[in-house]
């Protein structure tokens, strides 16, 4: 049977100018709410270079980056806006916001290069933690959470992540810690850089930092679009050993106190 040639060749259209093309094919994308949504990640380590690369090739044009510690070496195995030339020279979220711009020329990509706990601007619709220490990621989900901002936290140790999606009026992340985590989060401070005061050394690779990453721009792509009702409820726990993933539901701890300063009690 001979096929018609109209049938197989693969036409260059408007489609292909269009750089979104494709992701407005996915229907319940709304690439207008991803452009103009405001958008603030809290770390620019190993996750934040991926979620700041997903973010910005995903649509979204205007994004802060926080971090307070300058590049080392043993970041360059997972980071791909840094390099060799960046070590000990440069603050991360310079070079993320700087390079992360370069992408994309419709993307505004700033560097805030200090502390999470020195943020004093909250003026964002999403933010997501790419945090190594529980005492920040505990910081930004009370502002956030008080605030109504939809808050995504990514977490990796070694081959297994975790991401754990807090919306306005749902589980935070303080309802799920337990006494271990308090003890944790009262001795570590920060993974790398010259500001260091304790350095736990977390095991950690690129392909579940990759996958975590990705994880939390997807859910910001659904927030940001009106689809809250498709996002993660509420961690999602993935074991890159075994190729498993499984999701657990939260629930509000009556006695936390984001939720009692939320309904102001
Ligand atoms: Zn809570």
């Amino acid at each position: 049977m001979t096929r018609d040639p109209e049938d197989t060749v693969l036409r260059v259209g408007q489609s292909d100018s269009d750089r979104y093309d494709r992701m407005r094919r996915v229907g319940w994308v709304d690439m207008d709410a991803v452009h103009s949504a405001r958008i603030l990640v809290a770390g620019a380590g190993a996750l934040g270079n991926e979620v700041v690369k997903n973010l910005v090739l995903a649509g979204f044009n205007t994004i802060d980056v926080a971090d307070m510690d300058d590049i080392v070496v043993s970041n360059l195995s997972r980071c791909l806006f840094f390099r060799d030339g960046d070590v000990r020279k440069v603050m991360k979220s310079d070079v993320v916001a700087q390079r992360a711009s370069e992408m994309n020329p419709d993307a505004c990509v700033s560097s805030i290069p200090k502390r999470i706990q020195e943020i004093d601007d909250w003026d964002y619709d999403i933010a997501l933690g790419c945090l190594d220490n529980i005492a920040a990621r505990m910081h930004i989900n009370s502002h956030t959470y008080f605030r109504n901002i939809p808050y995504i936290d990514g977490a990796t140790d070694g081959f297994r992540g975790k991401v754990h999606v807090v919306l306005p009026g749902g589980p935070c992340l303080q309802c799920t810690m337990n006494r271990t985590h308090v003890r944790e989060a009262e001795k570590r401070f920060t993974c790398t850089g010259s500001s260091s005061t304790y350095v736990p050394r977390m095991a950690a690779d690129i392909t579940t930092t990759a996958v975590v990453a990705a994880m939390q721009v997807r859910e910001a792509i659904k927030i940001a679009s009106g689809r809250m009702d498709m996002c993660l409820k509420h961690v999602a726990y993935y074991n890159g050993e075994s190729c498993e993933m499984f999701t657990a539901e939260a629930s509000v701890d009556p006695g936390c106190v984001n939720h009692l300063l939320r309904e102001g009690v």
